[in-house]
């Protein structure tokens, strides 16, 4: 009888251990798997992470294109201005030496009484007699009085038609 009852405890001990183990096994197994889920989710992140990276590699690619194409564009309007400021430098040089023919230009020495700042006075090509305040538009020649900027439609000094006019003020 006593054998039978130590078989009987041994049999159940061995269930339970084999209940246990495969409780642990499971429970391993659940743990192997939350562990692949976890390293999925992971792997997904981080090629997430690598696709915002190169997406943000070409945005700093693409800013760095605008940049160069932006100071392009300031270096060729710094050239424009400068070729601007030079064909301006040559209009008023033309404009010096055509006014020495066709108008009088009188170059006052000492001090001026009437403010004219630069000792220059451009006398009207029309009359010949006033002073020029008139300047001829498109082709920007100081060139006419006040009347005579009114009646004349050539530039008396490059004979260009005149499409407008603007009268200077001279202090
Ligand atoms: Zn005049
Ligand atoms: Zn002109």
């Amino acid at each position: 009888m006593v054998q039978e009852q130590r078989e009987l405890e041994l049999s159940w001990l061995a269930k339970s251990f084999e209940t246990r183990v495969w409780a642990l096994e499971k429970q391993k197994d659940e743990q192997i798997w939350q562990l692949m889920l976890r390293t999925m989710e992971l792997e997904r992140l981080r090629s997430s992470l690598q696709l915002e990276n190169e997406s943000l590699q070409t945005i700093s690619r693409q800013n760095q294109t605008t940049i160069q194409s932006l100071n392009q564009a300031i270096d060729l309007l710094h050239r424009e201005n400068e070729e601007v400021k030079s064909h301006l430098a040559e209009d008023v040089g033309s404009c010096c030496d055509m006014a020495d023919v066709t108008t009088r230009v009188e170059r006052e020495g000492g001090v001026s009484g009437d403010g004219d700042k630069l000792g220059v006075r451009v006398i009207c090509g029309g009359c010949g007699s006033t002073e020029a305040c008139v300047v001829f538009l498109p082709c920007r020649h100081l060139c006419a009085c006040d009347a005579c900027g009114d009646d004349t439609s050539l530039c008396p000094i490059c004979r260009e038609e005149k499409s407008s006019s603007i009268t200077t003020l001279v202090f």
